[in-house]
């Protein structure tokens, strides 16, 4: 099973390095493994402290279904 969230669901003005709205997704087996994920996506790309965003990061974590 597959855990996974979308950065423009945590930051709703998101852009990535390149100025597009950022679409990346951050996966894991678990729901820590999506947060480790997802915190080292907002420190590199978008500068954001991701000790504030833990909760906001399991708010909008999904199961993949597939
Ligand atoms: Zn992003």
């Amino acid at each position: 099973m597959v855990r996974f969230a979308r950065c423009n669901s945590l930051l709703s003005l998101a852009l990535d390095a390149s100025g597009k709205g950022c679409r990346y997704v951050a996966k894991g087996d678990d729901d820590d493994a999506v947060v480790k994920d997802m915190s080292e996506h907002l420190t590199s790309v978008h500068q954001v402290d991701p000790g504030i965003m833990k909760f906001n990061i399991l708010a909008s974590t999904r199961t993949h279904n597939s």
